[in-house]
């Protein structure tokens, strides 16, 4: 089989807001083989960089664009095609649009060798563990503690057992943090899990001693309390923080992620339409497995990077997390026409060749950005 045409396709909302929200304007990509099977992945991050990422020609060695590294390319070793990708673009890769852009392409390989083997990804990835996944949702912090109570109680209604509340007001004061946590904990109650995002909101002083104010709530994890730069501030911090450490969603590559566990962070939270895709994902779960951590995928932008998250968690042996997006955007409700539901908190892995699922041909149409 060869990779006959590689289509990065711009999806965007009429109106994008400056706010933290990935299902707004996306890059999907679809790898297309002389089989007549076409696999499909997704990039979130900047779409407009991402597509030239793709579309920019043949040059001198090692800058090349990625559609000219794939064409007439076997698809059925998406792991060789990575290093392949990664290393023939290396003047301008290795970090940021480049390796966002690769997450696209990966994921539609390994849909692709799904395809053509008759094989659900999870089984490519090392076997299924589960047939769902629990799923938890994050929402910023509501503008008073009575806003997050309120929050917390749509959470509960929707019969979710975890969920995640961040950014917003939270970070600026003790007290005031205390009080939201206290109030998402009292809607919650004890059987489900709390996990709070800092947003990158402290020092390391200050963020042990919210940690330690924060640990008689038992939440389940404090995400990104430090800047994703401030390596050295999550090993001193890790190792004295009363409350399991998160971080990574803005990391890319199995070598981010090796870095930040051997820094002691507790959760890893690669994103997989942004880290490198699900190559990476997979080495950084048995990363995760040898090391006694844990990797719960960050996910936020549409079905496509919600499926692929759902057969890497499937593959994974303590893998039943993952985080579901509840915004209202058609890219992430109405693109994937098999979209995978949230029932009684949980969400089933589909279990259809490849990555199982459909694009919505129409939604394309009228979200699609013109070359
Ligand atoms: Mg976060």
């Amino acid at each position: 089989m060869k990779i006959t045409a590689v289509e990065p396709i711009h999806l965007r909302v009429p109106v994008v807001e400056a706010i933290p929200d990935g299902t707004l304007d996306v890059l999907v990509v679809r790898i297309h083989t002389d089989a007549g099977l076409t696999g499909i992945g997704e990039v979130t991050s900047q779409s407009y960089v991402c597509k030239a990422c793709f579309e920019a020609p043949r040059s001198a060695a090692r800058r090349h664009g990625l559609t000219s590294i794939l064409l007439g390319e076997d698809p059925l070793d998406p792991p060789r095609l990575w290093e392949k990708m990664y290393y023939e673009t290396n003047r301008y890769g290795r970090r940021g649009a480049a390796i966002h852009a690769i997450s696209g392409a990966d994921i539609a390989l390994w849909d692709l060798k799904g395809q053509a083997e008759g094989q659900p990804v999870y089984q490519l990835l090392g076997g299924r563990h589960r047939t769902t996944v629990r799923a938890y949702a994050s929402v910023l912090f509501g503008e008073t503690p009575e806003a997050t109570a309120a929050l917390a109680g749509e959470f509960v209604e929707l019969g979710l057992t975890a969920a995640k509340f961040g950014w917003g007001p939270f970070g600026r004061d003790a007290a005031v943090d205390l009080a939201h946590v206290q109030a998402a904990r009292d809607v919650l109650g004890h059987d489900r899990d709390l996990m709070v995002d800092a947003g990158h909101a402290w020092d390391v002083a200050t963020a042990i001693q919210r940690a330690e104010l924060l640990a008689p709530l038992k939440i389940a994890w404090l995400e990104e309390p430090l800047g994703q730069d401030d390596r050295k501030g999550y090993a001193e911090l890790c190792p004295r923080s009363p409350v399991p450490i998160a971080a990574g969603e803005g990391d890319v590559t199995h070598w981010d992620f090796e870095d930040l566990i051997e820094r002691g962070v507790h959760i890893v939270q690669p994103d997989v339409a942004f880290c490198g895709g699900l190559t990476v994902c997979r080495r950084v779960s048995d990363m995760c497995q040898e090391r006694g951590r844990r990797s719960v995928p960050h996910c936020f932008s549409t079905g496509i990077n919600l499926t692929a998250s759902l057969h890497w968690m499937a593959a994974v042996p303590d893998g039943d997390l993952v985080e579901y997006c509840l915004r209202p955007s058609p890219l992430m409700r109405k693109l994937v026409k098999n979209l995978p539901p949230l029932v009684n908190g949980r969400v089933p892995v589909p279990d259809g060749p490849g990555l199982g699922i459909e694009l919505d041909e129409d939604v394309i149409a009228e979200f699609r950005v013109a070359d």
